[in-house]
C-alpha cells in the first residue's frame, strides 16, 4: 500500500466518521423524564375485580416500565379507578391517581347521559363520596357524537357543576360542543378547565384549535388518537410543532386505554410519545409529558 492510498484511505474514513456523526446529533433522544397519563381507563373488561386479562399488577407494571408517575384515571363503571385509587400496590409503584367521575355505568349511558338526570344524581353521588386517593379531581371523559346535544339538560348542569366546584372536565368532542360547552358554564368558558381529549380527533384543523386556545384559556389538549399530529419517524408534523410551541403549557399526553388492545400496546404508545418529545425544546417536553398535568391537578413538578 502506498502512502498515497493509506491517505486516501483515511480521508475516506474521517468522512465516515463525520457523517455518522452528523446523522446521530440530527437523531434527536427520546425524551427520558417523567410521564403523566392525562387519558386513562380501567375499564371492567380489563379487570372487574375478580378476573380479567390486566389486574391491578399488570397495569401498575405497565405504567412503571414506562415511567408513567401519574394518571388521570376514569372507568365503566366507577369502580375500577376506585379500586386502583385504594390498593397499595398503587402507592409502592410509585403512581399518583387522579380519579375522574366517569358519566357512564354501562355502554347505553354513552348515547344518553346528557338529558338523563340519574346520570348528574350519580355524579354527585360518586364526588360527595370522594375514593381512597382523595376527592375526584374532575368529571369524564364523556362523549358527544352530535355536538348539538351539548345543550341537553344534563350536559348543562354538568359543567356549570364543573366550574362552581373547579373540576376538570374531560370530553371527547368537536369543535363545535367546545364552544357549546363553554357557553354553558357561568364564566363563558373563561373559568372552565376543559381537556380535549384527542384534540380534535372529529378533524379540527390545527389553526382551529390555535383560535380555540386563544378563546379559552383553561382548554387544555390531551393528544392520543390525535390524526396528523406525527409525520416521519414518529415526530411531530411542522403545523403541530409549531402550536406547541406557541402554547406549551396547554397540551398533555394520554393513553386512552378504552379497549384491552390498548393496555396491550401500552409500552409502544409511551415509546412514541417519548420519540417525538425529544425533539422538542427540553423543557416544553417536561411540560406536555408531566408538568402541565402536574399543574392543572396539583401535583409536584418534580415528581
Ligand atoms: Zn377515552
Amino acid at each position: 500500500m502506498t502512502i498515497k492510498t493509506l491517505l486516501r484511505q483515511s480521508h475516506i474514513g474521517i468522512f465516515a466518521i463525520i457523517l455518522v456523526a452528523i446523522s446521530a446529533s440530527s437523531r434527536a433522544a427520546d425524551y427520558r423524564g417523567p410521564l403523566l397519563d392525562a387519558h386513562l381507563h380501567y375499564n371492567e373488561e380489563a379487570w372487574n375485580g375478580q378476573s380479567g386479562p390486566h389486574p391491578l399488577e399488570d397495569v401498575l407494571a405497565r405504567m412503571q416500565r414506562n415511567g408513567v408517575r401519574a394518571v388521570v384515571a376514569n372507568s365503566r363503571p366507577n369502580d375500577g379507578s376506585k379500586a386502583l385509587a385504594a390498593s397499595p400496590l398503587t402507592s409502592k409503584a410509585g403512581v399518583t391517581v387522579l380519579p375522574l367521575v366517569r358519566l357512564y355505568r354501562n355502554r347505553a349511558d354513552y348515547d344518553n347521559w346528557f338529558r338523563d338526570d340519574s346520570i348528574h344524581d350519580m355524579v354527585l353521588a360518586e364526588l360527595a363520596q370522594g375514593t381512597a386517593a382523595g376527592p375526584y379531581k374532575g368529571i369524564g371523559e364523556f362523549h358527544l357524537y352530535d355536538s348539538a346535544n351539548a345543550n341537553g339538560p344534563v350536559a348543562k348542569k354538568l359543567m356549570a357543576l364543573a366550574e362552581a366546584r373547579s373540576l376538570v372536565v374531560l370530553a371527547h368532542v368537536d369543535d363545535r360542543a367546545i364552544d357549546l360547552l363553554m357557553a354553558n358554564t357561568p364564566s363563558k368558558g373563561q373559568k372552565t378547565r376543559l381537556v380535549w381529549a384527542h384534540t380534535g380527533i372529529a378533524g379540527a384543523e390545527p389553526s382551529r384549535v390555535d383560535q380555540l386556545l386563544a378563546q379559552y384559556p383553561g382548554l387544555m389538549g390531551e393528544l392520543s388518537y390525535r390524526p396528523g399530529l406525527t409525520c416521519d419517524g414518529g415526530k411531530l408534523c411542522p403545523e403541530w410543532r409549531a402550536l406547541m410551541l406557541k402554547y406549551p403549557t396547554r397540551f398533555m399526553i394520554g393513553s386512552d386505554t378504552w379497549v384491552n388492545q390498548r393496555w396491550q400496546y401500552y409500552d409502544e404508545l409511551m415509546k412514541g410519545y417519548r420519540v417525538w418529545l425529544g425533539d422538542l425544546p427540553p423543557d416544553v417536553a417536561r411540560g406536555i409529558a408531566w408538568g402541565n398535568g402536574a399543574g392543572l391537578y396539583g401535583l409536584p413538578l418534580n415528581p
